[in-house]
């Protein structure tokens, strides 16, 4: 089948994105594609180990991959779509969006937000040796972010908007975390909500309104990222109200509400952005080809 694949970053810009020491959950059997073997050296993969493998997937199956090419609108109907990206029109009889939402960071909408020293992606630890950091949020990225840090002579604090970490914490890092916490090597404030940013401090608001300031060097606030609803709106692909905002789509073949227009991978999750990730979502890739053959 003739295809173009664009992404408006490199190759896997997500993994890419990734932590650069991170470790998948997944076994390599349940990230593969394509049916061709993930070898690794551990029981589970590294970050390189899966650039790496999804690089010679693109490479052996010579897929037609334009990077750094942004799509910006998709116009016409199924059968001939002209697909408009940042370098010029291209033809297509069906599209598939598979955009993620990795790209667009879950704001803290508070003043000082906008100071270099915010972060929403983290990479490593040694930037904030010795610095006074704060973590926001609850979730993985969250715990696994503190506790590298701790673990690298950061001086951290935890900022949670709820009264734990979620239940969803993998079970190896709950533990840990809570422990370090409890123990006061990592402190940490709960039913706490960030109030503003300032270069040297931060403001938090503690349950009962009350209001301490902080001095801190860094804050990295892992606390979540949504899919580009903006693109999806554009494209015709209408938005659930419901409050996980999920894309139109028939949850069989994954067709949109616009006709010739498919949705793949996380994207499909809307807000709900734990519900697919690669082990579940490979599939999708099957269902909406067989759809294609349908039709
Ligand atoms: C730290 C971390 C660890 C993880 N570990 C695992 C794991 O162990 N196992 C697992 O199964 N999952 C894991 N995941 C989840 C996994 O990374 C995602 O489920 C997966 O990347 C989603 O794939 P996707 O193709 O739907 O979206 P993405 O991988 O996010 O790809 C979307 C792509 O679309 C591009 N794009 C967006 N808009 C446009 C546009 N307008 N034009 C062109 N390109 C565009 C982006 O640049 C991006 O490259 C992990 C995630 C994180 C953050």
């Amino acid at each position: 089948m003739s295809h173009i694949v664009f992404d408006k970053g490199c190759l896997c810009q997500s993994i890419y994105n990734y932590p650069t020491s991170m470790k998948f959950f997944s076994t390599p059997d349940l990230i593969e594609i394509g049916g061709i073997p993930f070898p690794c050296r551990d029981e589970k993969p590294v970050r390189w180990e899966a650039l790496e493998y999804f690089r010679r997937v693109a490479e052996s199956q010579r897929l037609n991959v334009r990077l750094y090419e942004e799509v910006r609108a998709i116009d016409g109907e199924e059968g001939g779509f002209t697909v408009q990206t940042a370098k010029g029109p291209y033809k297509a009889s069906r599209v598939i969006v598979a955009t993620g939402f990795f790209e667009k960071p879950r704001s803290l909408n508070v003043p000082g937000e906008e100071l270099p020293k915010v972060t929403h992606y983290y990479k490593e630890p040694h930037p904030y040796v010795f610095q006074k950091i704060l973590v926001v949020g609850s979730g993985n990225s969250a715990a696994q972010v503190a506790l590298e840090c701790w673990r690298h002579s950061a001086e951290v604090t935890v900022a949670i908007r709820g009264d734990g970490y979620k239940p969803g914490v993998k079970y190896w890092i709950k533990p840990d975390i809570e422990n370090r916490v409890k123990s006061g090597e990592i402190a940490g404030y709960f039913n706490t909500t960030v109030v503003e940013i300032k270069p040297e401090s931060v403001v938090l608001r503690r349950a009962g309104d009350e209001t301490i300031e902080i001095d801190n060097d860094f804050v990295l606030a892992m606390t979540g990222y949504e899919p580009d609803f903006r693109f999806l709106h554009e494209i015709g692909v209408e938005i659930g109200d419901d409050p996980m905002q999920v894309p139109a789509h028939d949850p069989v073949t994954y067709e949109t509400n616009r006709k010739g227009i498919f949705i793949a991978g996380v994207v499909c999750g809307g807000m709900e952005t734990n519900r697919w990730f690669i082990e579940n979502s490979r599939c999708h890739a099957d269902v909406i080809f067989d759809a294609f053959t349908l039709l």
